[in-house]
């Protein structure tokens, strides 16, 4: 009994500090794209709001973008989208996933991003996109998932190749992507692992557009043994939690949204040394809870984002 009651309390600790980090921890799940809804219900009306209510409950509730010219404004987890375009659910080498989530928005240079992204991959011998969260309409945090994804510029690709159809709304919803990862989380999953996958990754890092790459720290291993000599792109390719199923590139500030303010470039090494010990410690692989979980952080408000964002998201 008492052991049950130790054990509960490890999880409900565990849990806690996952939460209160705000980011997955990949010794317990390899975040997996939660299953969306054939019948969508819209969120009801927000009652007494005021400078305390978070951010994401304003924009969670903006189902169309902010019309005008395209401007990424602020920080990729501290900002908004202005004159957002949709990607179109399906193309010639993609097709949008979870489409009851209204995220296919995104600045119209992610678009195109994402259109070339296919081409390329499909002459690397990946069959076509699936895409899995770009923007809301208007930018700005969300309620579930991400802390970027915020200015229209972060997309995520599902570790899953396009099927040969166009899939219903049901396949969008309820399909799962691939974990590409192995149980032990030391490297990626051999029975499911194909030089295809450096193929698709190399081909996003090198677009020029692309400022960064995230992904699990064993596909980055994966990737530093299989680049061969040229290695350029893997400095791009940056490990991080989660990202087991799907990758997330994200690309630069364009020049024609001058609010947008850009991360510095990345290190010019490659990233294969030393720098993915860190990655493979038993204390970050295994990591024991605190005994007091830490207090979550108050979610971001109106006040905390660029000035500009609150006209986006008040708008009607
Ligand atoms: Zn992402």
């Amino acid at each position: 009994m008492l052991a049950t009651l130790r054990c509960l309390l490890v999880l409900l600790l565990a849990v806690g500090s996952v939460a209160a980090q705000d980011k997955p921890a990949q010794n317990l799940s390899p975040d997996p794209t939660p299953p969306g809804s054939l019948h969508p219900e819209p969120l009801p009306p927000l009652q007494h709001a005021d400078a305390s209510t978070p951010a994401k409950e304003f924009f969670a509730r903006k189902p169309t973008p902010f019309p005008g010219p395209p401007r990424s404004i602020g920080t990729y987890s501290d900002g908004c989208l202005a004159g957002a375009v949709p990607l179109p659910t399906e193309g010639p080498s993609w097709q949008v996933m979870r489409l009851s989530r209204n995220r296919n928005w995104g600045n119209p240079h992610l678009v195109q991003f994402i259109k070339r992204l296919g081409k390329n991959a499909k002459k690397a011998g990946w069959n076509g996109l699936m895409v899995g969260d770009m923007a809301q309409p208007r930018g700005g945090p969300m309620l579930s998932g991400h802390t970027s994804h915020q200015v229209g510029l972060d997309v995520d690709i599902w570790f899953t190749p396009m099927p040969d159809h166009v899939q219903s709304r049901e396949e969008r919803e309820f399909a799962s992507a691939t974990n590409v990862v192995a149980p032990d989380l030391l490297d990626v999953d051999a029975n499911v692992w194909t030089p295809t996958y450096t193929n698709l990754i190399r081909a996003a890092a090198q677009d020029a557009a692309v400022t960064r790459i995230f992904v699990n720290a064993a596909i980055k291993k994966a990737l530093c043994r299989e680049a061969g000599t040229d290695r350029d792109w893997l400095a791009k390719v940056r490990p991080w939690w989660g990202h087991a199923e799907h990758f997330h590139a994200r690309i630069a500030c364009p020049t024609d949204s001058p609010e947008c303010q850009p991360q510095p470039p990345p290190e010019a090494s490659d990233g294969c040394g030393h720098e993915l010990d860190f990655w493979f410690k038993e204390s970050t692989l295994h990591p024991t809870p605190p005994l007091i979980p830490p207090k979550p952080k108050p979610p971001l408000t109106l006040s905390g984002l660029p000035a500009a964002c609150k006209r986006v998201v008040e708008a009607p």
